[in-house]
């Protein structure tokens, strides 16, 4: 199937370069007053503007002042000749179409016109279609070039304005950097950077990526990724620049240049984004006055433990336990005295678990030591130190409380609502006995 629209943008380019002489401003230095009627007659309604100037001398003041797109010159002219006035113009443009008009076409005399840079010549007297032909050829490469330049300005504009850090390197040494990963490197130009640095290991420190922690350099990094270039990488770097450090975590994108040992590097600079997602995370997953795993949390990690414990038979106990009288703690010293309470036991708590160990709060003053690799006996004993470090504790204004403790260890298949339903009745049974005691199910 055609596509449409690419044919239609490829004709409108097309015509434009077929109309580029109608773009054109033509400076035409002549003397002989026929001469230029001719040349106006000829080109003055196909082109967009002619500009006369009627010696060298005039000719090289008007293509200063009117900085035209091309220029047709006659030969003989006193004060400056063709041939000086094209070398002057071509001291100051080296690109500018410079078509000489003359009727003598000797060897000698073309080669002095081929040193001085004349693009072209046109013989008098002037024969329409060939001139137009001549002026149009060069109206066409004037015009290419233009857009040439103005790709090349848009593609600059786009990759120095683009927020995200793009580098062109042979997995080595960096061979491009663009404006906005200078400006964060606090560096002026590429020069600057490689009077400085020879390698990408000069500036790039990585600190880590993912689980494994072995210490590499950034280029070995790339090199054992640099055929991976469909994904997203993560990499956390610690970057030298200058008297500064900025440990900064990218998303890199990177793909091969076609038929080039070299590659495009794109580092977006997602260190704001991670802490952000982090910061979430913690108020997602944690009590706000204790700091410790919240009940929803708690829940999900209780699945996985399960999960883990089904499938490799590990013992996975569970400890409930609930402040005596903490009503009266309220009622006796205010509510802030009690917050006080909640936030003193979770760090006696926390000194007495495990690393591995999942400590949540569970409700107002219940909390829940999930305790994987512990058998009862084991999670009994973890319970009876607890009470007895609770009891045993002078707590800020409330001097003493103390706790009471259900335990159920999971069986094979249950659910977690079942092994919770077992640990919350043998705490219910530790209320019931006279508080400040440990119980275990019913088995
Ligand atoms: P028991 O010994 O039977 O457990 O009695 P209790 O008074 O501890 O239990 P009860 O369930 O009657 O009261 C629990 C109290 O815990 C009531 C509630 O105001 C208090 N509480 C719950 N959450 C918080 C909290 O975040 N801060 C404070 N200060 N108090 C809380
Ligand atoms: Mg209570
Ligand atoms: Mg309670």
């Amino acid at each position: 199937m055609i596509n449409l629209d690419k044919e239609i943008k490829h004709e409108s380019y097309f015509n434009k370069a077929e109309n580029a002489l109608s773009q054109m401003r033509i400076l035409v230095v002549e003397d002989d007053e026929d001469s230029v009627m001719i040349l106006q007659a000829m080109l003055g309604k196909k082109a967009k503007e002619i500009i006369v100037a009627v010696d060298g001398i005039d000719g090289l003041q008007k293509f200063r002042e009117t900085k035209p797109d091309m220029v047709i010159t006659d030969i003989d002219m006193p004060g400056l000749d063709g041939l000086q006035l094209s070398a002057e113009i071509r001291q100051h443009d080296s690109q500018i179409p410079v078509i000489i008009s003359t009727a003598h076409t000797n060897e000698e005399f073309m080669l002095k016109a081929i040193n001085i840079g004349i693009n072209d010549y046109i013989v008098k007297p002037f024969h329409k279609n060939e001139l137009l032909m001549v002026v149009s050829r060069f109206a066409r490469i004037v015009y290419q070039n233009r857009e040439i330049e103005h790709q090349r300005i848009l593609i600059q504009l786009m990759l120095d304005k683009n927020p995200t850090y793009i580098v062109i390197s042979d997995g080595i040494s960096p061979l491009y950097m663009n404006r906005s990963f200078l400006n964060f490197l606090n560096l002026e130009s590429y020069e600057q950077f490689r009077s400085m640095h020879e390698t990408l290991d000069s500036i790039f420190v990585p600190i880590s990526h993912g689980i494994d922690s072995l210490p590499f350099t950034f280029t070995e990094w790339f090199d054992a990724r640099k055929d991976d270039y469909d994904e997203e990488h993560y990499i956390q770097l610690k970057i030298h620049c200058g008297p500064e450090e900025k440990t900064t975590t990218f998303r890199i994108h990177f793909f091969p240049i076609p038929d080039e040992d070299r590659y495009i590097l794109f580092f977006t600079d997602v260190t704001y984004l991670i802490a952000e997602k982090e910061h979430y995370r913690s108020l997602a997953t944690t009590d706000a006055l204790t700091g410790i795993t919240n009940r929803a949390f708690y829940e999900q990690e209780l699945s996985m433990e399960i999960a883990k414990h089904e499938h490799y038979g590990i013992p996975l106990t569970m400890i409930i336990f609930d402040i005596d009288h903490f009503k009266l703690v309220n009622d006796t010293y205010g509510h802030s005295a009690g917050d006080s309470v909640l936030v003193e036991l979770t760090r006696l708590v926390r000194d007495h678990i495990r690393k591995t160990d999942i400590f949540a709060r569970f409700g107002g003053e219940e909390f829940i030591v999930l305790t994987p690799d512990c058998d009862m006996d084991c999670a009994r004993n973890l319970a009876e130190k607890i009470r007895k470090k609770m009891a045993g504790h002078t707590f800020a204004f409330v001097k003493s409380i103390t706790c009471s403790f259900g335990i159920a260890t999971h069986r094979k298949g249950e659910s977690a609502q079942s092994m919770f339903e077992r640990a919350d009745a043998a705490l219910y049974l530790a209320k019931a006995k006279g508080k400040n005691r440990v119980e275990v199910e019913n088995v």
